[in-house]
């Protein structure tokens, strides 16, 4: 029995309830894959102590032995070949470090699934033709980062009829195009199809701030959408609350809060998370979220802080099934969000003993900062 295609094609996004004994057994079976074809992943199992006897019911799995992050930043680590994965990402490093994941082609089919759901659910499908602007990088062979990937991918949700780029690659390196993509948006605007706006909340908060400082309020075709993803890691020290972005969208563009959809995503975490009409990030059934305590690494109860483990158990091509990341979050319970999903969603904190967060997003801040001056 094929349980990882099975979860994959369940109906219900967010039924949780209605999948737990299938999850463990996905869980299993892709444990069963990783220790029989990579044997480092088979070492670590052993060192842990782990038994699949041990695995019953949703609340064991916890004991499958998570990887951290980290270690898939200076480990090449996988169950198949690096020549028959499908594709290799990256993710957005700036240090140098990163990590290199690839898919299995069953693996990469389940994802397609799974945002085909995801996009369908959150209603993000529309076969009207739209005008893209993306506040990231324009895709070329050198850059295989996730996100600028899945922000290109992001564009096949409706049929786009121009995409603008905020950065482009240059002999010496992205240069970012403020000008060009102030242009396209007034342009855009005039026009009488909607209008999507994808990328970084970093990037667009500060796009809108340079808009408003230019006394510019747009009112942007009805249904156009805003969608953010790559985290608000940066924000931790810019103080801007999302209420503040939302706020500053519907001023400078004219679009709605529920016009705006947040994604979350990790790149040793293959699971896209689309946020909720109340902006909680609910898990869907093809994963699982364990907050551990920080000093113990046991699971904590719902409502407590700790560190973010997430669990699924998409991918053979190398051992994800459980990535502890370096994160700290919270994990809810559904109902307590009010939209009407009874899935617990998470909230991400910040990282753990890390002052000075340098991320993607941040450097984009830095290249904000030097266009302006
Ligand atoms: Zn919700």
């Amino acid at each position: 029995m094929d349980y990882r295609k099975r979860l994959f094609t369940h109906r219900k996004l967010y039924d949780h309830t209605g999948t737990e004994t299938l999850f463990v057994k996905a869980a299993k079976c892709n444990v069963a894959f990783h220790r029989k074809h990579c044997s480092e992943y088979a070492v670590i199992l052993a060192d842990r102590r782990f038994r699949f006897k041990q695995m019953k019911t949703i609340d064991d799995l916890y004991k499958i032995p998570v990887l951290p992050t980290l270690y898939f930043k200076s480990h090449r680590i996988h169950s198949i070949p690096e020549k028959k994965m499908l594709i290799k990402a990256t993710s957005s490093g700036t240090k140098g470090k990163k990590s290199h994941i690839g898919f299995d082609a069953k693996g990469l089919f389940y994802g397609a699934f799974m945002v085909l759901r995801t996009a369908s659910f959150h209603k993000l499908f529309s076969l009207k033709p739209v005008n893209y602007i993306l506040l990231g990088y324009k895709p070329d062979k050198n850059n295989h980062t996730v996100i600028s990937k899945t922000a290109f991918g992001a564009t096949f949700f409706a049929p786009a009829i121009r995409r603008t780029y905020a950065l482009k690659p240059s002999p010496e390196g992205y240069q970012l195009d403020l000008l060009g993509l102030k242009k396209a948006l007034l342009r855009y605007s005039r026009q009488p199809v909607p209008v999507r706006l994808i990328g970084f909340p970093s990037y667009l908060y500060f796009f809108l701030t340079e808009l408003k400082k230019a006394g510019l309020q747009l009112h942007l075709p009805k249904s156009s959408m805003v969608l953010l993803g790559g985290g608000w890691k940066q924000f931790y020290t810019e103080k801007v609350e999302k209420d503040v972005l939302y706020a500053l969208i519907e001023e400078v563009l004219g679009i709605k809060e529920y016009n705006v959809k947040e994604f979350f995503g990790a790149v040793e975490h293959p699971i896209i998370y689309c946020d909720c009409k109340n902006h909680h990030f609910h898990v869907p059934v093809y994963s699982r979220v364990i907050i551990r305590d920080v000093n113990t690494l046991l699971p904590v109860e719902n409502g407590k802080v700790g560190l973010v483990n997430f669990l699924t158990p998409m991918v053979e091509s190398m051992p994800l099934t459980s990535v502890m990341t370096d994160d700290l979050g919270i994990l809810h319970d559904g109902k307590e969000c009010g939209c009407g999903l009874t899935a617990p969603y998470f909230e991400i904190l910040g990282r753990v003993g890390v002052t000075d967060i340098k991320t993607c997003a941040a450097g984009a801040a830095e290249l904000l900062g030097g266009a302006q001056s």
